[in-house]
């Protein structure tokens, strides 16, 4: 499989150099030359599938001769060795719970690929690969496990200083060893800027072997496809069209749901929704896509004012607004909002949504109101104790910890930087 940048000025590569270059030469975000449709008999016999060769039948055509099959498996096994249930919340809504991995969020599935894809590629090779992240909070935990102890690899997280939970900041900061984080005192969008200037300092990559590990990258972004896949091999009845409703912030999770219809899984309509951030929701109003600053909301790992997989939805498209508005449309929530659902779910249905999860199903509500009978999914993007200082509070119940999070685990001090210059004499330093 070929991956051309979607500037279309740098070569193209394998899914290899995809992976390994994260973003392409000419700042472009690497998209794949050709898709392929899945044979029919994957999706009609897909209750006779199990989970991981779903995955596997996914993902091969995309991957290419770059992993051999047994690898791959193997890479599957290890990624997807969790729950991925669809929970009955009421009213033809369901809810896809994605936080039953190790962090506690879905970012868990594309982090761990992503670190199992390079432990491959880098195997035999003696020199460290740096792996150099930008999180606005779930993905700093999720890549800290996925890649802890991964030999060849150090891991550099950046996470905006005050902007991220004590659970999450706990869970990217308790490894240590081949894990550093830092505190950068700005929003997601520096630390964005500073991954990025990073990529294309000449210095540093005739320094370190360097690759990304935020959403942009394609051995994050694909493995989410395999989430649309088992929801839809767990679905009890097929009459409604299928709606899928995806709380966004870099829009990667939606993207892949978008890539797992084009491969031919009958979705009929995804919701984009998202909190005050709402670039998106006002492209489809408008048709002119104009990025804002961040603003900080409950749902923090939505807070992304510029969302870096827009113009990949755009490719799937071939940047025609009109066919795109007929697959997607776009909802924005507000705190107060999130807040009240959360509580009248928890009344009503005893279900606890996290704020993400919540914007999620606001959307299917939303969308329910003006159109036929669907079956509606919501991806829950998070366990709700992630977010238990909001939710306690609104809902006056204590949130039962998970046993797979350890309060107690030393927290392995950060360090903080203001400015690009810090982070690049870090990088040629160490
Ligand atoms: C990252 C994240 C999102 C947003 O996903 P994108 O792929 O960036 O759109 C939503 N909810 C949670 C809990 C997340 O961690």
């Amino acid at each position: 499989m070929i991956y051309q940048s979607l500037n279309h000025s740098s070569r193209p590569v394998d899914f290899e150099s995809a992976v390994l270059n994260g973003i392409a030469s000419d700042r472009g975000l690497y998209f794949p030359s050709e898709i392929r449709i899945l044979p029919k008999k994957i999706i009609s016999e897909i209750k006779n599938l199990s989970t991981n060769e779903i995955a596997y039948h996914s993902i091969k055509n995309f991957i290419g001769k770059s992993i051999p099959k047994k690898n791959l498996i193997t890479i599957i096994d290890k990624t997807i060795d969790f729950e991925f249930p669809l929970v009955d919340v009421g009213d033809d809504i369901y809810s896809l719970e994605l936080f039953h991995g190790p962090t506690l969020a879905f970012k868990d599935v594309g982090a761990r690929f992503m670190a199992r894809s390079l432990e491959y590629f880098n195997r035999n090779s003696n020199s460290v690969l740096t792996v150099l992240v930008a999180t606005s909070g779930d993905t700093g935990g999720a890549v800290a496990d996925g890649f802890y102890d991964v030999p060849g690899i150090r891991v550099i997280i950046l996470y905006p200083k005050g902007k991220v939970s004590e659970i999450q900041k706990v869970q990217m900061t308790s490894y240590g060893k081949n894990i550093t984080t830092i505190e950068v005192d700005g929003d997601f969008d520096d630390c964005q800027k500073f991954v990025k200037n990073a990529f294309l300092d000449e210095q540093i990559k005739s320094n370190c072997k360097l690759t990304s590990a935020n959403s942009i990258n394609v051995a994050r972004w694909l493995p989410q496809m395999f989430y649309y896949f088992f929801a839809y091999k767990n679905i009890h009845k097929y009459n409604y069209p299928i709606v899928f409703s995806v709380p966004s912030g870099n829009f990667g999770n939606l993207c892949a749901g978008l890539m797992a219809k084009r491969i031919g899984l009958p979705i009929d309509k995804f919701i984009a929704c998202t909190n005050l951030n709402d670039s998106f929701p006002r492209y489809l109003d408008s048709g002119i896509f104009d990025p804002k600053k961040t603003i900080p909301t409950i749902s923090n790992a939505m807070d992304v004012g510029n969302p870096s997989n827009f113009p990949r939805i755009q490719k799937i498209y071939n940047n025609d607004i009109n066919k795109l508005k007929k697959d997607i449309l776009g909802y924005r929530f507000n705190d107060n909002q999130t807040r009240k659902i959360i509580k009248k779910v928890y009344a009503e249905f005893n279900y606890i949504l996290d704020p993400h999860g919540a914007i999620g199903y606001m959307g299917l509500k939303k969308y329910f109101k003006s159109h036929t009978k669907s079956t509606g999914i919501f991806l829950e993007t998070a366990h709700p104790i992630k977010f238990a200082e909001t939710i306690e509070k609104k809902l006056k119940i204590k949130v039962e910890i998970p046993k797979s999070i350890d309060f107690s685990k030393q927290t392995v001090s950060s360090k903080l930087m203001s400015n690009y210059d810090d982070l690049k004499s870090f990088l040629l330093q160490n």
